[in-house]
């Protein structure tokens, strides 16, 4: 279904989407960058830059509450959210990235604690000429109920879902010819993953050594950005805390780059140098997750190379270890 939306449109699907849902919705803030938040009508950003906040928090968040130990012996899991959530304003990587950890958390043993929070959730796209002054977007390769994509003189709406297509029925049809010169542009303008591929081989063939992740290891500061920013990253540890009602057991974000890492008990610790770790940080997304998944756990998002602060994210690593080891 393909349906065509003016502004006042939008607005009046967003309400609508508001009633039956946590509606997020992007928002731009003092310092120019924009990030999902609860939506208030007036304060909706539909153009600029990336959102830098990862969105798959809404359903992996950064502390998540896993259950209650009662004071009388007895324990208690978190409630369902009462309202499905709904996030609006995902590009294509997100979009790629959110599929990517439900396959993760879905796999046996499901995770409930993820699934409970991502059950109904409606996701909608914001592709086109939606980036900093209007720069064009590549479109989503689905994975969303609804894609609103900007033509440059005014919206497409497509719904791919059943939801999607029930909140889009009453709006005008739109243009398919429109909407395929849009999907033709839109290959142009995607990210070039070929050198992941590349470093991804030369990393299978054991052909990048130790020493090549000393260099880089030792630029790092240990900030944990890279993996607290990346869509894809699911690692976390667990933390008890005790209040009046008991013990709070919570998951909690975890970043390969921290010694304590995989850090054991018994003090062994099969990631003890910064350089093993961060050749972790990258072979995981290159390599494990290519024999697991069958595909890169890297969906090019860029928001590691944005945030890191010693330049070490992953684009920026591939492209010196191919260009140093790319001819072996
Ligand atoms: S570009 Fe960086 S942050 Fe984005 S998916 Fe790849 S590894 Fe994660
Ligand atoms: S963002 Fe950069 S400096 Fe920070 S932990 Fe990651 S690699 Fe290290």
């Amino acid at each position: 279904m393909l349906k065509q939306l003016n502004r006042a449109d939008i607005d009046q699907l967003l309400a609508t989407i508001a009633a039956e849902y946590q509606l997020q919705a992007p928002r731009r803030l003092n310092d120019g960058t924009r990030q999902l938040g609860a939506y208030k009508a007036a304060e909706v950003s539909l153009c600029g830059a990336p959102l830098q906040r990862k969105p798959t928090a809404a359903f992996f968040p950064q502390t998540g509450l896993l259950l209650t130990l009662n004071t009388d012996g007895s324990a208690k899991q978190p409630e369902a959210p009462q309202k499905p959530f709904a996030l609006f304003g995902l590009d294509r990587f997100d979009l790629t990235a959110i599929s990517f950890l439900d396959r993760f958390f879905s796999d046996p043993p499901a995770d409930d604690i993820y699934l409970r929070r991502r059950q109904g959730a409606l996701l909608v796209g914001l592709t086109g000429f939606v980036g900093i002054d209007r720069a064009f977007q590549p479109l989503s390769s689905g994975g969303c109920d609804i894609e609103l994509i900007a033509t440059g003189t005014g919206w497409l709406a497509a719904g791919n879902s059943e939801t999607g297509k029930t909140l889009l029925q009453d709006f005008p049809d739109g243009d398919p010819k429109l909407l395929c010169d849009l999907q033709k542009k839109s290959l142009h303008c995607l990210p070039n993953l070929s050198k992941l591929e590349h470093a991804a081989e030369l990393l299978r063939q054991d052909l990048v050594p130790d020493r090549f992740w000393q260099e880089i290891a030792d630029r790092c500061i240990l900030c944990t950005g890279c993996n607290f920013v990346c869509p894809t990253c699911s690692c976390f540890c667990v933390q008890d805390r005790q209040t009046s009602r008991g013990t709070e057991r919570s998951r909690v974000w975890d970043s390969c780059q921290l010694d304590a890492f995989m850090r054991e008990a018994s003090g062994h610790n099969p990631l003890g140098t910064e350089a093993l770790r961060t050749r972790r940080r990258i072979h995981h997304k290159l390599v494990a997750d290519v024999v697991r998944w069958g595909e890169l756990g890297c969906v090019g998002c860029g928001r590691c190379d944005r945030t890191c602060p010693t330049g070490i994210g992953i684009f920026a690593v591939v492209e010196e270890l191919v260009k140093q080891f790319g001819d072996s």
